[in-house]
C-alpha cells in the first residue's frame, strides 16, 4: 500500500487538487473551511488508473504550520509538489522541497495547477516550467515530471494521475519486518467507540485483538479496530494509512508523535547519534552546542546538537552529531529527521538516525567515533558487525550479531566475510583444531564465544608481551610466569575479567602464534633465555665442575645454594641443569642420568632392588640412594614393595 504527500506554497491549489483527484474534502476542520487554509493534516485516497489505491497526505502550506507537515510527511513514497501557474515557484515551494529532499522520499512529481489562470499566455507557462525544472536540479526530485493541471476545468488530471503510477512503480514496496510501528499524527476520540489514533503504517502488520505499546510512555493498549481508506479491515499492511481504535488507553493519554509498536520491540530513547545535511542555502551554520527542534515521524522535541568532527556546519555541508533529547522519543536505525531553529522558525538541515542508543555521549573529535558510525551509516552489516564488535571485544558471535541487528545466519555471513579478510580472529580452540582438520575452507560454526578484531588481538599480545618482558626482566633467572598471574595482569582493566577459558584460548592461540610457550601451569616468551651476570657465571661453572667431579656424592642443596646464591640455584634446577630428588639431595643432570640407567638396568634384570643394593650399585651413601629412589617412585619411574622397588 502506497501513501503520497502533497507539498507546495500557500494557497497554490493543494487541497483544491486533492478534492478533485479523491472527490474527498481534506479540508475536515470546520475552521479550515472558515479560513479555507489547511491547518491540520487532511487524510484522502484514490484510485490509480493501474487499479492501486493510494492514500493522500494534504499538508498544509503556511509556514507556521511547517510542523504539521512534517507529522505527515514521515512515511511517504512519493510527494506531489504543487506548484501554482500563476505565481510559480514561491519561498515555501523552496522550503518543502528542501525538506522532502533531506527526508530523502524516494520520487515525486510536479503538479502545475491553475493553468487555466494562464492559458492566455503560453509564453509564461513555458517560463515557469523551466524555473521549475532549474528549481529541481540537484534535489531528491531532479528529472520529475511536471504535469499542468486545473483542479477547475479537470484538465490534466488524468495524466497526472498515470505519472504518479510511473513514480511509484519506481518506489521499491515497504518493508515487513515483523515489527509494527505506527507514528501517531492525530489522536481523538469517536462516542462509542473511544480513542483513535492515525498514522502511516511501517515495518510489520497490525491485526484487530493485537495487543500493543505506546512508545515512549510504555503504556499498553489492545487494538479494537482497524480501518484504512474509511474500510473496516482485519489487518493493516506497511506503507498504508491507518486509523486505530485502542481500548485501554484514553485520548489524554496519547500525545501526536507517539508510536504505537509491538510490546517491546522499540524503546524510547534522548540520546542519538545522527548524520546531518545542511540546506544549501542555510543562512547560519549549525553549531556545537546548539538549541534546535529536532522533527521525526511525528514526534516534535527540543534537542541540543554536539557536533563530533566539526565547530560547526556550515550550509550544504554534511557531519555527525548526537543529539540530547529534551525527551525520549521511539526511534529506530534508518528513520529520518529534519533540525529546524526555533527562532526565527528555518529549517536548518535533517538526515538519518544512525545509531539510536549509543548509551554514552562521544568524546568529539574521535576518528574511531566518526568511523563507526560511517560504518552504521553505510548499512553494510559486514562494517556494522565489526563496528559492533570493536565497541565490547572479547565477544560471542550472538552477543555481536544481537547489537548489529543480524539474524543468526546474517551474523554468521558477516564474520565468515571478516574471518576470510582477516580482520577478526577466533579465539576458540575447537575451532582453531576444526579449522587445522579443514585446511581448504575457513569454516565457522554458530556459537562461537571468543571473538577478537585482528586490532584487539594485536593489542592482547602486546599486553602479554610487555607482562612478560617486565616478568623476565624482574626475574631473569626465573624460567616463566605463573599462568594466573599473567592473566591477572594482562585482562583488560575496564569491565569484567577474562573467563578462564577465554584466557586458556588466548595462550593456546599464543602459543600456536609462537610468541610464548607454556610450560604446565608457567608461560614464558618463546626466546627467553634466562641470563647469568659474570660473577654468578663463575660461581655455576665452578659448582657444576665440582657435580661433574663428584656424580655420585655431589654437593648438597645447602651447599649448592650457599655457592650461587638461592635464585641461580633454582634457575639452576628450572632450566633443568640440577636435578634436585629430595631436600638436601641435588643432582647435576647427567649424574642422574647415569644413574637412572643403571637402576633401570637391574631392575630389569632382576625384577626389583633395595637401597642398600642402589648404594652398593652406585657406590654411593644411603643418603643419596635414599634420596634417588623416593624422587623415582615421586616420578612414577618406579613403585615401593616393602623393602624393595619395582619398575611401575
Ligand atoms: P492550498 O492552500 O495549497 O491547499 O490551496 P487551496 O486548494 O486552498 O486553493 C487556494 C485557492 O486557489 C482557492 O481559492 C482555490 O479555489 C483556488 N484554486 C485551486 N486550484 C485552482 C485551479 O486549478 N484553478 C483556479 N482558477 N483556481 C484554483
Amino acid at each position: 500500500m502506497r501513501v503520497i504527500g502533497t507539498a507546495g506554497h500557500v494557497d497554490h491549489g493543494k487541497s483544491t487538487l486533492v478534492l478533485a483527484l479523491t472527490g474527498i474534502d481534506p479540508d475536515r476542520l470546520a475552521e479550515e473551511k472558515a479560513r479555507e487554509m489547511t491547518i491540520d493534516l487532511g487524510f484522502a485516497w484514490l484510485t490509480l488508473p493501474d487499479g492501486q489505491a493510494v492514500g493522500v497526505v494534504d499538508v498544509p502550506g503556511h509556514i507556521d504550520f511547517i510542523k504539521n507537515m512534517l507529522a505527515g510527511i514521515g512515511g511517504i513514497d512519493a510527494a506531489l509538489l504543487v506548484i501554482a501557474a500563476d505565481e510559480g515557484v514561491m519561498p515555501q515551494t523552496q522550503e518543502h522541497l528542501a525538506i522532502l529532499d533531506l527526508l530523502e522520499v524516494p520520487g515525486g512529481v510536479v503538479a502545475l495547477t491553475k493553468i487555466d489562470m494562464v492559458q492566455h499566455d503560453p509564453e509564461w507557462l513555458e517560463l515557469v516550467q523551466v524555473d521549475v525544472e532549474d528549481t529541481l536540479v540537484g534535489t531528491g526530485l531532479e528529472g520529475s515530471e511536471i504535469i499542468p493541471v486545473s483542479a477547475r476545468t479537470g484538465q490534466g488530471l488524468e495524466a497526472l494521475t498515470e505519472a504518479l503510477v510511473r513514480v511509484l512503480a519506481d518506489v521499491p514496496e515497504r518493508r515487513d519486518v515483523g515489527r509494527p510501528r505506527l507514528a501517531i499524527d492525530r489522536v481523538f476520540t469517536v462516542s462509542g467507540f473511544g480513542t483513535i489514533v492515525t498514522g502511516t503504517l511501517s515495518d510489520g502488520i497490525l491485526s484487530v485483538g493485537q495487543e500493543v505499546e505506546i512508545v515512549p510512555t510504555g503504556l499498553t493498549a489492545r487494538v479494537r479496530g482497524l480501518q484504512t481508506h474509511k474500510q473496516k479491515i482485519d489487518q493493516a499492511v506497511p506503507g498504508s494509512r491507518v486509523a486505530v481504535n485502542l481500548t485501554g488507553v484514553s485520548k489524554e493519554q496519547i500525545n501526536r508523535g507517539d508510536v504505537v509498536t509491538m510490546p517491546g520491540t522499540v524503546g524510547p530513547t534522548i540520546l542519538v547519534d545522527v548524520h546531518v545535511r545542511m540546506v544549501s542555502d542555510s543562512p547560519w551554520p549549525l553549531e556545537h552546542n546548539q538549541l534546535v527542534n529536532f522533527f521525526s515521524g511525528a514526534a516534535e522535541v527540543p534537542a541540543r546538537t554536539r557536533l563530533l568532527d566539526s565547530e560547526a556546519i556550515q550550509a550544504g555541508g554534511t557531519g555527525w552529531i548526537q543529539l540530547r533529547l529534551s525527551e525520549p522519543v521511539a526511534l529506530q536505525r534508518g528513520d529520518r529527521f529534519i533540525l529546524r531553529l526555533p527562532s526565527p522558525s528555518r529549517t536548518l538541515g535533517g538526515g538519518v538516525v544512525v545509531n539510536p542508543y549509543p548509551g554514552r555521549r562521544w568524546r568529539r573529535f574521535r576518528p574511531e567515533v566518526v568511523q563507526m558510525l560511517q560504518a552504521y551509516y553505510s548499512g553494510d552489516p559486514v562494517r556494522i558487525f565489526q563496528q559492533e564488535l570493536l565497541r565490547r571485544e572479547p565477544a560471542s558471535l550472538s552477543q555481536v550479531a544481537n547489537a548489529s541487528n543480524l539474524n543468526a545466519t546474517e551474523g554468521l555471513k558477516a564474520l565468515e566475510t571478516l574471518v576470510e579478510a582477516g580482520a577478526v580472529e577466533i579465539l576458540d580452540a575447537d575451532w582453531q583444531r576444526q579449522r587445522d582438520d579443514d585446511d581448504d575452507r575457513t569454516t565457522v560454526r554458530p556459537g562461537l564465544q571468543h571473538l577478537v578484531s585482528s586490532e584487539g588481538w594485536q593489542k592482547i599480545k602486546a599486553r602479554i608481551t610487555n607482562t612478560l618482558q617486565k616478568y623476565h626482566r624482574q626475574y631473569p633467572l626465573r624460567m616463566a610466569m605463573p599462568r594466573e598471574e599473567l592473566k591477572s595482569k594482562v585482562q583488560s582493566r575496564r569491565g569484567h575479567g577474562w573467563s578462564l577459558s577465554l584466557f586458556n584460548d588466548i595462550v593456546a592461540r599464543a602459543t600456536a602464534q609462537n610468541l610464548i610457550a607454556e610450560t604446565g601451569s608457567t608461560v614464558r616468551l618463546r626466546d627467553h633465555q634466562a641470563s647469568l651476570t659474570p660473577k654468578q657465571q663463575t660461581a655455576v661453572s665452578q659448582l657444576l665442575q665440582s657435580f661433574e667431579r663428584n656424580p655420585l656424592s655431589p654437593p648438597s642443596v645447602a651447599e649448592s645454594v650457599a655457592a650461587t646464591g638461592e635464585d641461580v640455584f633454582l634457575w639452576l634446577v628450572d632450566s633443568g641443569q640440577l636435578i634436585r630428588v629430595s631436600g638436601d639431595v641435588v643432582f647435576s643432570a647427567e649424574g642422574y642420568g647415569k644413574m637412572v640407567e643403571a637402576i633401570l638396568e637391574h631392575l630389569q634384570s632382576e625384577g626389583s632392588i633395595t637401597v642398600a643394593q642402589v648404594r652398593d650399585l652406585l657406590g654411593t651413601s644411603r643418603k643419596y640412594a635414599l634420596g634417588l629412589m623416593e624422587y623415582l617412585d615421586s616420578q612414577r619411574v618406579t613403585r615401593r614393595v616393602g623393602d624393595t622397588r619395582v619398575l611401575r
